[in-house]
């Protein structure tokens, strides 16, 4: 979708806020220890090509995306540090990430089995293992599954083994007995390697935060680079305060009174108290990414917090005004106003589900400003 630049609803990405937390994350981690930024979903709704050149100006050694497209993007952009796809790409596309230098896992014997007949002898397949120590999405099981794979791996000429990685499910939690007994599975696994390869790496945000003194060759990076928390439950224990980078802010379109009894939106669902309400309406809806959930939560104009009232609409919403206000009068969503500040967090709480969901489903039709 192309951005709507003729439209007064705006990203504004502080890259220097991104540049400050990659910093602050180095400087926890152990001499020789690497960030990856992960730049997945359009850079978690930031801007994956300006969120990647950031990070890497900030220091970051490569990058992590989920789909090959992405990756190819960023090749498109000129981007030449390592980037690993994070989940298993199609078998038939696999020489095109070996033209490309793109990093692809190997999850199975069986997905292993399906590469191995594409395999270019053109440039080296970059490989990095990948190890279900307890989150049960993708990876081997066993070690003797483990062993096995290497072994076809290194037999095959044109593949390095340049990885091994597995993800934790629950290193955003202050109860860390599960954390703990998946990272004894990854390395009693990583033991059983006949070779130890260049990048060993476990740690999302959370990880990296918390747990930063591991000993691995890499981290990947994602929410905490953007400056959000992991979880609720961990703020408290950050190591530095994160500082977030995306503010969400528009504009009124619309001011109007309306009589007490009137009502507001799709299904007539807000009844407008009586004598009257002033009522404004803001250029985002649920095509922005801007859902329907948001009914009855907060947006900021002048300093104050106003109600969203009636329905989101695709395009549109309707807001409750303390008083008049001109038309172009800022909105601000997500973001700081003088005094007040809505976080992706409080929208979040709001809306029953995690800051990761706010942010990535920005849609592309808000232009990003950076900062
Ligand atoms: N590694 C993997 C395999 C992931 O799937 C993700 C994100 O979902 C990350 C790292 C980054 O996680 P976070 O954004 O919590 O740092």
């Amino acid at each position: 979708m192309e951005p709507a630049l003729h439209r007064n609803t705006w990203l504004e990405i502080n890259t220097t806020n991104i540049c400050y937390n990659i910093k602050q994350q180095q400087k926890q981690l152990p001499p020789g220890t690497v960030i990856f930024a992960v730049v997945k979903a359009n850079g978690y709704g930031h801007g994956a090509v300006e969120v990647a050149r950031t990070a890497i100006k900030a220091g970051a050694k490569g990058l992590c995306v989920a789909v090959l497209d992405e990756a190819l993007s960023l090749r498109a952009a000129r981007i030449t540090v390592p980037i690993l796809v994070l989940a298993p790409i199609r078998a038939e596309d696999v020489a095109l990430a070996q033209l490309k230098d793109i990093s692809v896992p190997i999850t199975s014997a069986e997905y292993w089995q399906k590469l191995v007949p594409f395999i270019s002898a053109e440039k080296p397949l970059k490989a990095h293992l990948v190890i279900d120590s307890g989150m049960g999405r993708i990876g081997v099981r066993t070690a003797t599954e483990l062993s096995s794979l290497e072994q076809q791996i290194r037999q095959e000429t044109f593949v390095e083994l340049e990885g091994v990685f597995t993800h934790f499910a629950t290193a955003d939690q202050l109860n860390q007995v599960y954390f703990n007994r998946q990272l004894r599975v990854f390395e009693e696994m990583v033991a059983v390697l006949k070779e130890r390869p260049l990048y060993v790496h476990c740690s999302n945000s959370a990880t990296a935060l918390l747990h930063s003194q591991l000993q691995q060759s890499s981290v990947r990076l994602g929410i905490g680079m953007y400056g959000l928390s992991p979880s609720p439950e961990i703020v408290e224990a950050l190591p530095y305060q994160l500082r977030p980078a995306l503010s969400l802010y528009s504009q009124l379109i619309h001011v109007k009174w309306v009589e007490g009894g009137e009502t507001i939106g799709y299904g007539a669902t807000y009844t407008v108290k009586a004598p009257g309400e002033w009522i404004g309406t803001i250029p985002i809806g649920y095509a922005d990414g801007w859902l329907r959930d948001r009914t009855g939560s907060q947006v900021i104009v002048a300093d104050q917090f106003c109600e969203i009232v009636g329905r989101v609409c695709m395009d549109q919403c309707m807001i409750r005004l303390p008083q008049r206000y001109p038309l172009q009068t800022k909105v601000t969503l997500i973001g700081q106003d003088k005094t007040k500040q809505l976080t992706a967090d409080d929208v979040a709480h709001y809306t029953d589900t995690i800051n990761y969901e706010i942010i990535c489903l920005l849609s592309d039709r808000i232009p990003r400003v950076y900062t």
